[in-house]
């Protein structure tokens, strides 16, 4: 069973070919960061532009290194949502045509399903088991009892946490995106500023992170005031320990509360090195069997939507002609 997977959420032109849900035969992301970093962010207007100057190479290069032909092609999967909009469109009606054209199903595939079947493609997933989602846009612990079935049991409740990352690091002085530069100051400094938890209701597995973003703005403010100099890496040290202390706590806690013995860790802020490490080692003594993409699967991709597409195709689901990029798709 051979699918062709096609992402255009954000600001990733991707194309992938996967045989079996598993097994990438292709997998060609063209990244546009370099276009938006003088705009300190993902601009939406420039975004579908460069997806639809893209698009054909992108697949031609896919189709080729993956040594295929349409003939060879199954059916073809796409990210429906969420994400922006004008982006999604150029991902949809890129696979719409080439459904048509060559007859294909078409399966449209819910973008953080996508993040979290990264992990299938490293290693087979069993259940029950529980994702944390950590990306650019999501902060979630999702629950699956099955294949293809998706239960939010915590959400972040205002700013992602890549969100809360890229904010910080612009605050801090540090290029587009943010985040792996934080991550790579934090382990050069200490976490010795005083920075809040959001831990919400003692039951709650919701997050939030824009209190803390602000602490991190107001405490350098302050010192700027006072004519003190904060030196960057220990501010970026303490931020990243209070994201890292709420994320492993909580989603260690719902590891208990939902006996499951199996975690996965999705989205781009998987890249995160602290925070690999810290789940790595509760893991480690909780017996807790954890899989983590390699950064190219954390990151978006169109493997991860092949693969996602590739158990829905198998459930049965079929998109048809009338799919539409959705920016708000519900995960369930
Ligand atoms: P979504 O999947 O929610 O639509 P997205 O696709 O834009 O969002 P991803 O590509 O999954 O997000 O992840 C990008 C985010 O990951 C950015 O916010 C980036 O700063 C963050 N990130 C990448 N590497 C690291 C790191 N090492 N530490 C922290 N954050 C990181
Ligand atoms: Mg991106
Ligand atoms: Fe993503």
């Amino acid at each position: 069973l051979i699918i062709l997977g096609i992402e255009t959420s954000c600001d990733e032109t991707a194309v992938a070919v996967v045989k079996n849900g598993r097994e990438i035969l292709s997998n060609v992301v063209s990244s546009q960061i370099e276009s938006h970093k003088r705009f300190g962010g993902v601009v939406p207007e420039i975004a579908s532009r460069h997806h639809v100057e893209q698009m054909t190479y992108i697949l031609e290069e896919a189709m080729a290194e993956a040594e295929v032909n349409f003939e060879d092609i199954d059916a073809i999967a796409v990210t429906e949502g969420p994400g922006l909009v004008g982006a999604l469109l150029i991902g949809v009606n890129a696979a719409k045509a080439l459904a048509f054209a060559h007859n294909k199903p078409l399966v449209g595939v819910h973008h953080i399903a996508g993040h979290i079947y990264a992990n299938h493609i490293i290693e087979e997933l069993t259940f029950p088991l529980l994702t944390l989602v950590v990306s650019g846009g999501h902060t979630e612990l999702v629950y699956m009892e099955e294949h293809g079935s998706f239960q939010v049991i915590g959400e972040t409740r205002d700013d992602a946490v890549g969100e809360a990352y890229d904010k910080v690091a612009r605050t801090l002085g540090l290029p587009y995106p943010g985040g792996p530069h934080v991550d790579k100051l934090a382990h050069e400094g200490e976490a010795n500023i005083e920075l809040p938890r959001a831990w919400l209701e003692p039951d709650s597995f919701d997050f939030s992170f824009s209190g803390l973003k602000s602490a991190v703005i107001n405490t350098l403010h302050n010192a700027k005031q006072k004519g003190q100099e904060l030196p960057i890496e220990n501010v970026a040290a303490s931020f990243q320990e209070s994201v890292i202390d709420v994320l492993v706590t909580k989603t260690m806690r719902a590891v208990e509360e939902k006996q499951v013995n199996r975690l996965l860790l999705a989205g781009g802020v998987a890249a995160n090195k602290g925070l690999r490490e810290r789940l790595t080692a509760e893991c480690e003594r909780k017996g807790i069997k954890l899989t983590i993409p390699p950064l190219s699967l954390c990151t978006d991709n169109a493997a991860m939507i092949a693969s996602a597409g590739t158990i829905m195709y198998k459930a049965g689901k079929r998109s048809g002609d009338r799919l539409n990029g959705e920016p708000g798709l519900v995960l369930k």
